[in-house]
């Protein structure tokens, strides 16, 4: 995406007042923000919401956005994780062009900032356990107590901290602490971590650390070293921001940055933690982290969301100051949004029954043609095989129906979508009494689908010349969470997991023209909903997931929540 100012971004927010006013007020030439992923997991739908803000904020206003990742912890981070997050930001459309950075490509900077905080008297080094520091720590209520270690001299936590760098102890054995205040009210002022020991080999930097900075240590900081003007995270960072302005206004940092914090999404039927995220991927309840159930950007991706419909969402949900649940509803309704307008129509039966046109010359075909989307003339039309023997939906017929059902049924004419209209005059059956056939005549006047008469049969069905079709597998998915709060009201959020999220369907045919699908492109299978060809199709042998159904439940919710107000 292009960078160029644009003083009037589309839509406002507090932050865009905030960046606004900062420039007309001269306190920034220009505005730097940046996303700082922590390459532990892959980025989901709630990462988008930053990504967007981030990215967003700078394009409108002229500025840049960093790519910067939190890598602090290599315990938990990995190079696949960067490379996931590198490629998703990429699809979700932006491009962080040459301003990539790592919080490790700071550990030295970081290391020496460390040892004037200990010079300063305002860092020392703590032989206190993990488990005496909790204790030493205090609650909400009761203030916290001295470690014995705080009042040891600069010379000597110099000196232990360089030795904690060469790697003389073990894991858990000390760590460095900024010099606050045990009493402060801030729980976070209560003398934080600045490092720790960990031997452990780092993605980036290998084994040349076994000292690693806190999140809190590393990530102002960086922020200043990248020249970060407004730097915007979630809520709950607001507490560390005391903390955040403490090491800037105690560091020769090359630039003054300030944190602002947003509501986080949170969406109905969806888990958006990593750590739960990994969980699943672990314990096998999905095929990976681009499970086409997952909230990943790279499981959406699978299931079919064009970036565009994530995107839209982004900006119908905006940024606010107050946390709140997103109904997921929104987010299919902006993609729904996006497929109706752009995706091609196709013909796929996923519960085939034969259809058998008695009067149609055996072994004839001709071709039809059908429009690729009603929505969009420019979208063309393509020519789909019809034949004697054709393939319908097993639901779109029924031998003894109800009232209320307008579709195929014995003595009943009914229009095949852009062919002719056929009526059923036999039903045959199996040994086992199964319905395997059914046997219609069509009416050759009707070709395109209207009749010269001007009688308009009341079901218009989608169908499959069965001489062509392709076999197909397809995935039909629900919410991957049945209750809209996963693990609310205190039950174990693994019990809300649905046991039907995901339906894999054999034996369903797709047109010829789906036979080698583009992977990731969604079409609309009329009727059925928008589906993607996965990457585990084969040429000959696809396989689609159903992005969404056509059904846009949005209003319906809107509408509930409305009543529910009331
Ligand atoms: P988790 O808590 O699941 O580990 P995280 O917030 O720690 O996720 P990071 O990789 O640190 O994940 O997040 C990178 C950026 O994305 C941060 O600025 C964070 O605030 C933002 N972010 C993460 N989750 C959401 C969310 N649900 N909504 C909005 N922004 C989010
Ligand atoms: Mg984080």
């Amino acid at each position: 995406m292009n960078t160029h100012a644009n003083p009037q971004p589309e839509r406002t927010d507090f932050i865009r007042d905030i960046v606004a006013a900062d420039l007309r007020e001269g306190h920034h030439q220009t505005v730097v923000t940046r996303f700082p992923p922590e390459p532990n997991g892959y980025l989901h739908i709630g990462h988008a919401k930053s990504i967007c803000l981030n990215f967003g904020v700078a394009q409108e206003f002229g500025g840049h956005c960093n790519l910067r990742f939190d890598d602090t912890n290599p315990q938990k981070e990995e190079q696949e994780y960067i490379d996931s997050i590198e490629a998703d930001v990429r699809w979700l459309g932006f491009d962080w062009g040459e301003y990539l950075y790592f919080a490790s490509d700071n550990f030295e900077q970081l290391y020496e900032w460390a040892l004037v905080l200990i010079r300063d008297g305002k860092a020392y080094v703590d032989d206190l356990s993990a488990d005496e520091i909790r204790e030493y720590r205090g609650t909400l209520t009761e203030p916290g107590t001295d470690s014995p270690w705080r009042d040891r001299s600069a010379e000597e936590s110099s000196d232990l901290f360089a030795r904690m760098r060469a790697g003389e102890f073990p894991n858990g054995s000390r760590v460095l602490r900024a010099k606050i205040d045990m009493a402060a009210p801030n729980i976070n002022l209560r003398d934080p971590i600045l490092y720790r020991i960990l031997h452990s080999e780092h993605p980036r930097t290998g084994d040349a650390w076994c000292v690693y900075p806190t999140y809190d240590f590393a990530h102002g900081q960086s922020d200043a070293i990248e020249g970060i003007t407004h730097s915007l995270c979630t809520l709950e960072f607001q507490d560390h921001r005391p903390l955040y302005d403490w090491f800037l206004e105690n560091l020769p940092v090359p630039s003054r940055p300030h944190q602002y914090e947003f509501a986080r999404l949170n969406l109905t039927h969806t888990v958006l933690s990593k750590r739960v995220l990994l969980r699943l991927v672990n314990e096998g309840y999905v095929r990976g982290w681009d499970d086409a159930r997952m909230p990943t950007l790279s499981g959406l991706r699978r299931r079919g969301f064009p970036a565009q419909g994530i995107r839209d969402f982004a900006a119908m949900i905006g940024v606010a100051r107050a946390d709140s649940v997103v109904e997921v509803e929104m987010l299919e309704h902006a993609v729904r949004d996006v497929l109706n307008r752009t995706a091609l129509r196709r013909f796929a039966v996923v519960d085939p029954i034969k259809l058998v046109i008695e009067n149609y010359p055996e072994g004839q075909t001709e071709e039809l043609e059908v429009p690729n989307n009603p929505e969009d003339p420019s979208a063309g039309t393509r020519r789909v095989p019809f034949t004697r023997e054709l393939w319908i939906e097993h639901d779109d017929f029924m031998e003894d129906p109800p009232k209320k059902f307008f579709r195929l049924a014995p003595g009943r004419e009914v229009r095949l979508r852009s062919a002719y209209f056929v009526t059923c005059h036999e039903v045959v059956r199996d040994g086992e009494g199964a319905i395997v056939e059914l046997r219609c005549t069509y009416d050759p006047g009707t070709r395109g689908g209207a009749a010269p008469d001007g009688r308009r049969p009341k079901a218009t069905l989608h169908w499959l010349s069965a001489a062509t079709a392709v076999p197909a597998e397809v995935r039909l998915y629900e919410h991957l969470f049945v209750d809209a709060f996963p693990g609310a009201d205190g039950r174990d959020l693994f019990d809300d997991i649905n046991p039907e999220s995901e339906t894999v369907r054999t034996g369903c045919f797709v047109e010829p023209c789906m036979g080698d699908p583009e992977i990731g492109r969604t079409v609309q299978f009329e009727r059925l909903g928008y589906f993607c060809a996965d990457p585990d199709s084969a040429p000959g042998a696809p396989a689609f997931n159903r992005t969404l159904t056509l059904r846009d439940t949005w209003a319906r919710v809107q509408a509930q929540g409305r009543q529910d107000a009331e």
